[in-house]
């Protein structure tokens, strides 16, 4: 954390917000006063919950963080994928301040209210294979790994079935089912106590690595499904259509749809986990969408409710309805808040065409990676859809990965005002999760941000 504090500017002030949206660094980063925070959070919070820029937010709109010490950090993060709508947007505030003065909380298995219906009515209209005749059914939860949990548990009671398949270099979440979910056993199963039973994980598709074309490597994956786990005992196979903590690693073509046919004929439920890779992010209101599959289950959370918490489990009406009354729920499943805030969210995904910033930010971003990646061999490969990209950083002329120049270019970018994010089970890649609504000015100072912290750190 060495380098001068530097000021530039863009000028795209937002007329709403008294936060302009441009970046401005005043102190080192983390400043004084984060600093002084930080040291109060070592005795009373523990090293587990652990932060990758320890500098403490005060205020925040669309992709601009404040901290306490002044400095305007562009967010390209976004909360890991939250703040699809941009931070405090002005109709999810406004949705949620109205719900929060008529109703915070009654228990939707209590005594019911509006807005859990409207939200599971926008999800039965966006996820594929939910039809007007037919619609998809959902459970509303607060977390992703509890929609990965519920997923499950739904999908065992509809097969009668125990084992659950992923694939390696998943994430599914921090719970003890979904910890025994995840590729790496650290740091979130290592140490806590006896994992989950009946967990396969089968092989992915890695293009950059396997050099397997999609149906290659699907017939690698059955093989392992058929041999290890036997198809009558399963009854899931979780995926995230582009994997997120695994380095937003999109899979070879017809890879995707070959599992699906494999699972509709062996009865096994297809769960695509859009947890990170969901709600308009990638230029699709799913992502599973543009692999052409349509999934038995699809989980939601994340970028769902604007940064408020909101999980959705939406399913066939026909696996949905096999759990007895009373085998779904929680207390704070779909709160009404929450709810309202998912409300605001989709109709901007409709009313301010949120796919379409989704292409044009991969169309802008995509070009400037790609042109950075001439200057710098580091990058092996640049990749993702919509506004999930990533950079995979190798040692040059090998694939090897690369972490230690991951974290010299975040550390440079930070101290610059640009909040990066690694990725990948090595810690290999480096992410970025715009605001759907990150203006193209914006992004062209990240890019020159991050040629600046290249240079640096190479
Ligand atoms: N699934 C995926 C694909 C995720 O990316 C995440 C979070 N990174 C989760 C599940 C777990 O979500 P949460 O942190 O809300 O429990």
């Amino acid at each position: 954390m060495s380098s001068a504090p530097s000021t530039a500017a863009v000028s795209t002030a937002s007329d709403e917000s008294s936060v302009s949206q441009q970046r401005l660094v005043r102190t080192e980063i983390p400043g004084p006063r984060s600093r002084e925070i930080h040291e109060r959070r070592r005795a009373v919070v523990p090293p587990g919950v652990h932060s990758v820029l320890p500098v403490y937010i005060e205020r925040a709109h669309d992709a601009i963080l404040v901290d306490v010490d002044g400095n305007q950090i562009i967010d390209v993060c976004g909360g890991i994928g939250v703040m699809t709508v941009g931070h405090t947007d002005d109709r999810v505030v406004a949705a949620a301040a109205d719900q929060l003065g008529r109703v915070t909380h009654t228990l939707f298995t209590m005594t019911p209210y509006e807005p859990y219906v409207e939200v599971a009515e926008h999800l039965a209209k966006h996820v594929p294979g939910s039809t007007v005749a037919a619609p998809y059914k959902t459970l509303l939860m607060n977390s992703g790994a509890e929609a990965v949990e519920n997923g499950v548990k739904i999908a065992r009671k509809y097969t009668g079935r125990p084992g659950v398949a992923v694939l390696e270099h998943a994430y599914h979440g921090r719970t003890l089912l979904t910890s025994s979910m995840n590729h790496k056993a650290a740091p979130y199963a290592l140490g806590y106590g006896p994992r989950v039973g009946d967990v396969y994980k089968a092989p992915n598709s890695y293009p950059l690595h396997d050099g397997l074309s999609g149906a290659e490597a699907a017939a690698r994956t059955i093989a392992f499904l058929e041999k290890q786990a036997g198809a009558a005992d399963l009854a899931c196979l979780v995926v995230e259509p582009i994997q997120g903590e695994g380095g937003f690693i999109v899979p070879a073509d017809g890879f995707l749809p070959a599992l699906a046919d494999w699972c509709r004929e062996n009865g096994v439920v297809f769960i695509a986990d859009e947890v990170q890779a969901g709600m308009a992010r990638t230029g699709t209101v799913f992502s599973i969408e543009q692999f052409g599959v349509q999934p038995d289950i699809v989980l939601s959370a994340k970028g769902i409710a604007g940064g408020l918490p909101l999980a959705g489990i939406t399913g066939r009406a026909e696996i949905m309805d096999a759990s007895q009354p009373g085998g779904l729920g929680g207390t704070f499943g779909g709160n009404p808040v929450s709810c309202a805030a998912a409300v605001a969210v989709f109709e901007q995904i409709e009313e301010l065409d949120l796919l379409a910033e989704a292409q044009r930010i991969e169309r802008v971003f995509g070009a400037g990676l790609r042109e950075l990646q001439q200057r710098f061999p580091a990058i092996a490969e640049v990749r993702g859809r919509g506004a999930m990209l990533a950079i995979e950083l190798t040692r040059p002329g090998t694939l090897e990965p690369d972490a230690d120049l991951v974290a010299r270019v975040m550390d440079e970018a930070a101290q610059r005002g640009v909040l990066l994010l690694s990725s990948g089970v090595h810690n290999q890649a480096i992410r970025f999760l715009p605001s759907l609504k990150m203006s193209d000015e914006l992004i062209a100072d990240v890019l020159s941000v991050l040629e600046e912290a290249f240079t640096a750190a190479s």
